[in-house]
Formats: structure tokens, sequence, C-alpha cells
């Protein structure tokens, strides 16, 4: 008679491999993983996946995640909410963050990457071209990865954008950042110079 292994297995293991970078060779043994430590290590981790998402929000404006919905940057006066800096995603926009920026931010949770089936109609791009046309935006600046799909993200968004009337000036960060290395992982004075050598898009 064969061996079956417990259902709940099958069930973290195909929960496992729905996660990005995850495929079924890994997720196996992360289950087996999980198995195998001690029982609060394996609760803790499900209490921080609950937590998360129970306690962070999605901003409604500009997508950042946050404890606040809008989040604390879109509701501080004290920003200018004339100039939108457009990140690939949150870890990105703290980049940014320490680097000085001062405008306000929207976070397109991704970017457009076909070999991975990610679209342009997946990310939040609908939403920028929406506060994009709303009057009162000086400027809108593309700072996705100067990577091939960053680029190639930057430049889609930037199309749909040029074509706008009444439209913001639509800056790109200028190159700079060294190649291979992504926003997340340059100094923060680096950031600082591609955000100061902007450049305008026509
Ligand atoms: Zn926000």
């Amino acid at each position: 008679m064969s061996h079956r292994r417990p259902e709940a297995i099958d069930a973290l293991v195909s929960a496992l491999s729905r996660l990005p970078s995850i495929g079924t060779v890994t997720a196996e043994r992360l289950a087996y993983h999980l198995l195998a430590v001690p029982e609060d290590e394996a609760f803790a981790l499900a209490d921080a996946i609950r937590r998360v998402r129970d306690e962070v929000r999605v901003c409604r404006v500009c997508s950042n995640v946050d404890a606040n919905d809008p989040c604390r940057i879109c509701e501080d006066e004290t920003r200018d909410h004339t100039r939108v800096l457009v990140v690939e995603g949150p870890r990105d926009l703290a980049s940014f963050e320490a680097a000085g920026w001062k405008g306000v931010y929207h976070v397109l949770r991704g970017r457009i990457a076909p070999l991975e089936g990610v679209r342009g109609k997946d990310l939040t791009i609908a939403a920028l071209l929406a506060r994009a046309r709303r009057p009162g935006f000086a400027e809108v600046c593309l700072a996705t990865n100067p990577d091939l799909e960053g680029e190639r993200t930057a430049q889609e968004i930037a199309d749909v954008l040029l074509g706008l009337e009444n439209r913001p000036r639509i800056t790109r960060i200028a190159r700079g950042i060294p190649a291979g290395a992504g926003i997340t992982q340059v100094q923060h004075t680096i950031l600082a110079d591609a955000l100061e050598g902007r450049r305008e898009l026509r």
C-alpha cells in the first residue's frame, strides 16, 4: 500500500509555490523545513503574515504601503504635492525618501516584465494617469530601475503621459546608478544625484 503524505503538506507546498521566484522544489524544501523547526518558530511566521495583512494598508492615492490610508506621505502637507516620483515598489520609495525626495510618490507595484507575465495593466498605471490628468501637477518623474525592464516600464508610461493634453513635465532620473545595482542597493548620495540630474522627456 502506498503511503500518501498528509493533504496539509500539499496545501502548504501549493501556497508557497505561488510566491514569486519560488519553484516547486523550493516550496517542498520550505514546507518540510517548517515542519522541522520548533512549533513556535513556524507559528511566528504565520502570525507575521496575518499581522502584516491586518495592519498594513495600501494607500488609495499612491499605492504605497503604510499603517494609514491615505499614507502619511500623501497626508503630509509640508511636502510638494505637485511633483510625483514614480517608483516600482515601496522599498524603492524608502530609498528615495532617504535620498531626500520632497515631493510625493506613485508606487507601480511592479514593473512590466512580459517573461514573468507582468503587463502594464497589472500595475497601477491607470491610477497614475488619472492623477496626472488632474490640474496642479508640475512634474511626473519616472524613477523605475535603470535595467532592461525598468527602462521599458518607464518608456511605456512616458509614451502615454506624453500624449496627455495639458500634461505636466515628464522626467526620468539620470543614468548614474551602476549597471547591475538596483535602486535599493546604491548609496543615497547616488540616488540624490540621479534625482538632481533628471532630464525632461519630450
Ligand atoms: Zn499615499
